[in-house]
């Protein structure tokens, strides 16, 4: 185990899209980072790359959020790598394919609550396990990437994805009240359209373009524009935040 005094970030998902953003920000702005990807290794060393050659620090954490064993995996490559951990922020998560809930299957939601809900939880709980001033930790700061789906209900497309985001929401109203005097902060970023790979994954590559009229800022969102706000609640300028669920939807 290695100990040194740069605090180290954990952001699952941080091969690609919303979590590369935030692995390169959060190490601008002095984190050591921990990049967690599920299977595209040459994403994740790209991120751990481009990292190193501006100076900072980053590993890649192979890791699948949606098993036991894949969170265990993470956590323990994280002690090994660092020895210590300050932040985490649970980015990882997938929709499907356009479909309507007479469509979907017991596997697809299964899978879908693993990832978004379960894996999000246990990723959580291993983060407090050595945050937590209870625990002998110094306290930290944990961000939970949401979705406006939460609140727009995705009718049509993926009500399940939807409903997952809404399982996050409620997650960070009550983790952030439950680990408070722990010495932890916990919110939420709620992103709108983000211009990623994530539509194309859910077979609807030209989303964020077509969706854009809808917005009242008439374009989807960046990957930077949310790891932006997520620097912010990871940061001490929001130190008497927590329990806040912050929209980066261009007003949708
Ligand atoms: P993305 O471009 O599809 O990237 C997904 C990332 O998550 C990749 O790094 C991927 O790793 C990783 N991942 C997927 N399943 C995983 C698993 N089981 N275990 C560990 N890592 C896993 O997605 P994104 O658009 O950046 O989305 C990031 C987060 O923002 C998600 O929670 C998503 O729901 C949320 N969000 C996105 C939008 C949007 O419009 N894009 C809007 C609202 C909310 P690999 O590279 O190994 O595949």
């Amino acid at each position: 185990m290695k100990i040194s005094d740069q605090p180290v970030l954990l952001v699952t998902g941080g091969s690609r899209g919303i979590g590369a953003a935030v692995c390169l920000s959060a190490a601008e702005h002095g984190w050591a980072v921990a990049v967690n990807y599920a299977s595209n290794r040459p994403a994740a060393d790209a991120v751990v790359a481009a990292i190193a050659q501006a100076g900072g620090t980053a590993v890649a954490v192979e890791g699948d959020v949606g098993s036991e064993a894949g969170v265990s995996a993470i956590f323990d490559a994280v002690d090994k790598a660092f020895g210590r951990l300050d932040g985490l922020v649970n980015n990882a998560g997938i929709v499907g394919m356009p479909a309507r809930i007479d469509e979907i299957t017991p596997e697809r939601l299964d899978r879908m609550l693993r990832v978004n809900v379960s894996g999000s939880i246990l990723c959580a709980a291993a983060a407090v396990r050595r945050m937590s001033v209870r625990h002998g930790g110094k306290g930290g700061v944990i961000v939970n990437i949401s979705s406006m789906a939460a609140v727009l209900g995705s009718a049509g497309q993926y009500v399940d994805y939807a409903a997952s985001k809404g399982a996050i929401d409620s997650f960070t109203i009550g983790l952030s009240r439950e680990v408070a005097s722990d010495g932890i902060r916990v919110n939420a970023v709620r992103p709108g359209i983000i211009d990623t790979e994530l539509h194309a994954s859910g077979g609807l590559p030209d989303r964020a373009r077509e969706l854009s009229p809808s917005v009242p800022l008439k374009r989807p969102g960046t990957a930077q524009e949310v790891a932006d706000a997520v620097l912010y609640l990871l940061s001490p300028s929001s130190s008497y935040v927590t329990g806040a669920i912050l929209n980066v939807s261009g007003g949708r």
